[in-house]
């Protein structure tokens, strides 16, 4: 594994050199050999020593990255990595891949954190990252999940681990954030430099970079929105100017259809819930709008302006999104028809993933609805208008992370059975197939739901 040091050399102000902590009794917990294979790696002692913190990666440079960040909408100057260790970049053909630790013990910005992770914390990582992937969303991904042998403090004691997280890259809004608010206009414009480099080649001037990534951001939303996907802590550290869904530690899918569905314990005004997340894009991505005004020429009135004008670009390039992904899983582009299909599913509280994975099937749809006339009627004007059935198959997925399966998976993974973790793994890379045993991805039941709460960074 040949990691280079590209953004610690460009960026030394960004970043902090600091070892992970070498783990008492490292073990595999997970491997993703699909992902290792497209990197040329393979799984060996070597290469467990070096994913664990035990031994440096040959030529490898660890630091920690430095970022600032808004947390519920309050500015936080000084965040950056308190369990991370970037260990460097990879190269794949042209394109490069940050390779980094979690969990991987204290750095300058542990905040008075341990720096560890638990096992089950990394394990949600990996199981919904390398679901998010097969689902084709653009997310960070998971090569490995390596069980420390140690013990992490949380409510109670609990078994520590390691992930390995590949990511296009961990350049966040909050990066520019950071050096936006010490006024370091130079690192400022490095970083725009590298951003560009990385992620947009061919962009050269900010407001071009802002387009861009409102396009992307904007893409990747609609995507969540169209799956139910909540990811639970949409603060501006936990947005990538690559696109990539990251740091989604409190996220989960919806069940029953409800705009206003939160599950994160720490997200008490629902900030971040599931009809709130196009918009917080859009104001997580003003942040970065006004991070990049110190570099751009001429009056900041004319800048401030024009960047409002992409601002307002990126409303409509969501709409489009989201617009494409429901005429995908309906089968048909009619936005009436589409209107009142969400207002339908809220109405009954019906499922989301299976109200339109049963589409094809009118007596198995039509049951969800327990044979209610409005459905009925909206089902007759759907059908009229001859939805393309394939669109609907290839667009819906019928295994999606459920919360009961993952909490349940979860806590035999604590208890030391990590086979149903790695079951469902398996299950969910193939989420648009009907697995046999698909009605085992149901919704849960009120009973787990009326507790159901998602945490950060357990
Ligand atoms: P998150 O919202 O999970 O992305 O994390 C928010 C911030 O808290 C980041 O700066 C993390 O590095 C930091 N953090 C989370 N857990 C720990 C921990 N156990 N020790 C130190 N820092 C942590
Ligand atoms: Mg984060």
């Amino acid at each position: 594994m040949k990691l280079h040091h590209r953004f610690a050399d460009a960026l030394p102000s960004l970043t902090s050199a600091c070892q992970p902590a070498a783990p008492a009794a490292p073990a595999w917990a997970y491997f993703n050999q699909d992902l290792a294979q497209t990197l040329g790696l393979e799984q060996s002692e070597v290469l467990l020593a070096i994913l664990s913190g035990q031994q440096p990666a040959p030529d490898s440079q660890p630091v920690a990255c430095a970022y600032s960040g808004h947390q519920f909408g309050q500015f936080n100057p000084s965040l950056g990595d308190g369990r991370a260790h970037l260990l460097g970049e990879l190269a794949l053909g042209d394109e490069w891949l940050d390779v980094a630790l979690k969990g991987s013990g204290r750095t300058p910005y542990s905040r008075g954190g341990d720096g560890k992770g638990t096992l089950a914390a990394m394990l949600r990582e990996a199981i919904i990252s390398e679901h998010l992937h097969a689902l084709s969303v653009p997310s960070t991904r998971s090569l490995a999940v390596i069980q420390t042998g140690e013990t992490v403090a949380r409510l109670g004691p609990e078994p520590g681990a390691v992930l390995t997280r590949v990511a296009a890259s961990h350049l966040r809004v909050g990066s520019f954030e950071y050096l936006a608010a010490r006024g370091q206009t130079e690192d400022l414009r490095r970083l725009f430099e590298f951003t560009c480099q990385r992620h947009y080649p061919g962009v050269d001037e900010p407001l071009a970079l802002l387009a861009q990534v409102c396009q992307r951001q904007a893409e990747l939303i609609a995507q969540w929105m169209s799956l139910g996907f909540i990811h639970g802590v949409m603060n501006t550290d936990n947005m990538t100017l690559s696109g990539e869904s990251i740091d989604f530690g409190p996220c989960a899918f919806m069940d029953h259809y409800d705009p206003s569905q939160v599950f994160s314990s720490i997200d008490r005004q629902g900030r971040y819930r599931y009809e709130q997340q196009p918009g917080i894009g859009q104001w997580n991505l003003t942040r970065l709008a006004e991070s990049l005004l110190p570099l751009m020429p001429g009056s900041i009135e004319d800048n401030a302006e024009q960047a409002r004008g992409v601002l307002n670009e990126y409303v409509e390039q969501y709409q489009a999104a989201f617009d494409r992904r429901m005429a995908d899983k309906l089968g048909v582009d009619h936005a009436d028809l589409r209107n009142q299909w969400l207002e339908l599913l809220a109405r009954h509280s019906v499922d989301w993933t299976w109200g339109h994975a049963m589409l094809p099937d009118r007596s198995e749809w039509l049951a969800l609805f327990a044979g209610a006339a409005d459905a009925e009627d909206w089902y007759r004007r759907w059908q009229a208008l001859q939805p393309d059935l394939d669109r609907v198959r290839a667009n819906n997925p019928w295994t999606i992370a459920r919360n009961h399966r993952v909490e349940a998976a979860l806590t035999a993974a604590t208890q030391g059975d990590l086979e149903p973790t790695l079951a469902l793994i398996r299950t969910l890379q193939s989420p648009f197939q009907r697995a046999q045993d698909w009605a085992d991805f149901g919704p849960g039941d009120a009973a787990f739901y009326q507790s159901f709460k998602t945490y950060c960074g357990t």
